[in-house]
């Protein structure tokens, strides 16, 4: 079985961890801040709050930047339910506008039309790990005095023009499921450059107090107030210690998943029913996934029987993702509707994640390449 990503665990990830499981800190330990550090300086910002997922990340930058009921806050249809929940969580309505048809990120044009008198924030997402026309997103986001929260949880080490991804939202989401570019088992983090926020974050992950254990134990005293709304979404030090240690490789690692898609790049160029998503050629893209649309022709095989014979295959394809007005909770709650994205809803019926992780090798991509060349062939499809 090829599966469509996987992590990767080495002797010095483990003795990572267990020398912090043989320390005196598992939880609120000097880890912590070592790690949000190693984070922020990755990023090129001031700022990195370690949290204990990426939903709970997009949680607390959604609490962070005020976001509150009877807000509206506008997500792409093509994301994770987790980009929208955080803001539902503080009672706001996510209003989900399309895609554009060929990179399937959020289409400016789109947003503009949805913004009211109550929309507060945009929370863009960086599909695939391809970074968002940012600069797009911050015009409009000033012009309409609006935060932007990017859901990066795809997008650990990407670069729009020759900057890190993390310096131009308000508040970047990343996630470190074992899914992701580096891991920490579940957890997250968000970066920013706004002392404000990281201030409103780290309380928020710490039931809304102030000062956490480890600085009560050190300055001997009992004494704590709770200030805000918050939460126990705090990470382990050993998780930490285990995102250091895997920090170290991501580099290497995005190089390798971008050789991976080079591979797959040249060898899609002749077969034309396959068409992999457009690459702007201002990012540099981390590819967390590679999606390919399967193009329709009445004599070849659709996305359905290509999915089907490729799982049969061993092949761990995958699709990312059902558009998010296509889910019941999101009809039901705020009145979303089939038929409110179409280049969202037609893309879904198209698309296809192949496998790409840092260890698969040359001759798997090959063998991948090769059953999907058997099913739809080399031949011209006009
Ligand atoms: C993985 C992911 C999340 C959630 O991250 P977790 O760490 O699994 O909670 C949110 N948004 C997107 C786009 C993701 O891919």
């Amino acid at each position: 079985m090829i599966p469509y990503g996987r992590h990767q665990i080495d002797q010095s990830d483990i003795d990572a961890v267990v020398s912090v499981l043989k320390s005196d800190w598992l939880t609120t330990g000097p880890k912590i801040s070592e790690f949000e550090g190693a984070i922020a300086q990755y990023s090129g910002v001031n700022y990195a709050i370690a949290v204990s997922s990426g939903t709970s990340a997009l949680h607390c930058a959604a609490y962070a930047v005020g976001i509150k009921p009877g807000d509206e806050v506008i997500v792409p249809a093509i994301t994770f339910a987790a980009t929208a929940n955080g803001a539902i969580a503080l009672g706001a309505k996510p209003i989900i506008v399309d895609v554009e048809p060929d990179t399937l990120l959020i289409d400016t044009a789109c947003i503009e039309k949805h913004i009211t008198p109550r929309t507060k924030a945009i929370i863009s997402v960086d599909y695939a790990g391809q970074p968002c026309d940012y600069q797009a997103l911050r015009d409009l986001a000033d012009k309409h005095n609006l935060y932007l929260i990017s859901d990066s949880c795809h997008a650990l080490g990407a670069e729009y023009g020759n900057r890190t991804i993390g310096k131009i939202a308000d508040a970047t989401v990343f996630s470190f499921h074992p899914i992701k570019h580096i891991t920490t088992g579940e957890g997250g983090a968000i970066v920013t450059d706004d002392d404000v926020l990281a201030k409103r974050m780290r309380r928020f992950r710490n039931h809304g107090i102030d000062v956490d254990h480890h600085h009560r134990n050190t300055a001997g005293t009992w004494f704590y107030e709770v200030v805000d709304l918050g939460f126990n979404y705090r990470i382990t030090d050993f998780q930490c210690a285990l995102g250091l240690s895997q920090l170290k490789k991501v580099e290497k690692w995005i190089g390798r998943r971008r050789e991976i898609a080079r591979q797959y790049d040249r060898a899609f160029q002749s077969i034309d029913a396959i068409r992999p998503l457009t690459v702007r050629n201002n990012v540099r893209h981390v590819y967390h996934l590679y999606v390919v649309s399967v193009e329709g022709r009445v004599d070849l095989p659709k996305r359905p029987e290509l999915f089907s014979v490729l799982r049969e295959m061993g092949i761990g394809v995958n699709v990312h993702y059902i558009p998010l007005n296509l889910h019941p909770f999101y009809q039901r709650h705020v009145g979303a509707q089939k038929g409110q994205c179409p280049v969202a809803e037609a893309a879904y019926e198209k698309i296809l994640s192949l496998p790409i992780f840092p260890t698969m090798r040359e001759a798997d991509v090959d063998v991948v390449v090769q059953s999907i060349s058997e099913m739809v062939g080399r031949k011209k499809l006009f």
